[in-house]
């Protein structure tokens, strides 16, 4: 059975100042739950002070990064290794976000790159795929989708792939307030699960999870977690306003 997985991606907002004071407003509201889990990807600068903030109050929030490079230390200014991530102990780190691939021209292949890297240090990835709306429209994203997915899970190592998290994101729901109708995103989830047997194994495609990220709001994210291949959601947007978020966390 796999437990549902709601994550937060605050993007480039919040200093470090404001994400205190989110995550203290949060804490008075938020109730530990069992039956799902929760993180917030959040800047780099915002790393120290959130996981103190946390383990201050005590709630079970994981605390994720947006990006990293892959290679572990050297002359790549600006910057960020996952050694120096796991060194202030971050659970997760979002890969190839639509936003890395189309502003700063990340491939699949550098994705691949950044999973293996997660992996190598033991963080736990959120790998993001998903097509635009010209494809979507021209009636071929599940076969683009699925391309992006192979190409980016080249060559992970099987005892890994369980504990990747794959989130898929239509581009065109990204930001847009358009959301993915539940049974579309349900059938790419279904695909993307289906490729995952194919090069995995049944066992691991049952284990692995895929969340929706798309314009989730607390009004659509109940259907959505009610779709049997969508096992949680990528949040952007609504990760920033504590209310919202909560009730997404409490579909
Ligand atoms: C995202 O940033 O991954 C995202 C899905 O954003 P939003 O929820 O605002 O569409």
């Amino acid at each position: 059975m796999r437990k549902i997985f709601i994550a937060g991606n605050w993007k480039m907002n919040m200093t470090h100042l404001e994400a205190v004071d989110f995550i203290k407003d949060l804490g008075y509201k938020f109730k530990n739950k069992n039956d799902c889990d929760v993180a917030i990807c959040v800047p780099f600068t915002d790393i120290e002070s959130i996981k103190k903030t946390i383990k201050n109050i005590n709630i079970d929030i994981k605390v994720g990064a947006q990006n990293m490079f892959y290679e572990e230390a050297g002359a790549f200014t600006g910057e960020v290794s996952p050694k120096m991530l796991k060194a202030l102990s971050v659970d997760y780190v979002i890969v190839g976000h639509s936003e890395r691939r189309e502003i700063f021209g990340e491939k699949n292949e550098v994705v691949n790159k950044k999973v293996k890297a997660a992996f190598g240090i033991g963080l736990k990835p959120i790998m993001c795929i998903g097509e635009n709306l010209s494809i979507r429209e021209s009636g071929n994203a599940e076969e683009f989708v699925i391309e992006q997915l192979a190409e980016c899970i080249r060559g992970i190592d099987k005892k890994n792939i369980s504990s990747l998290t794959i989130a898929y994101e239509p581009i065109w729901a990204i930001g847009t307030g358009k959301t993915a109708t539940p049974e579309d995103a349900n059938v790419m989830c279904g695909a993307i699960r289906k490729k995952i047997g194919d090069l995995f194994g049944n066992k691991i495609a049952e284990e692995i999870r895929i969340q929706y990220g798309g314009s989730v709001k607390p009004n659509n994210a109940t259907e959505l977690m009610a779709m049997t291949d969508i096992d949680g959601a990528l949040v952007g947007g609504a990760s920033m306003k504590v209310d919202d978020f909560l009730a997404i966390i409490n579909y």
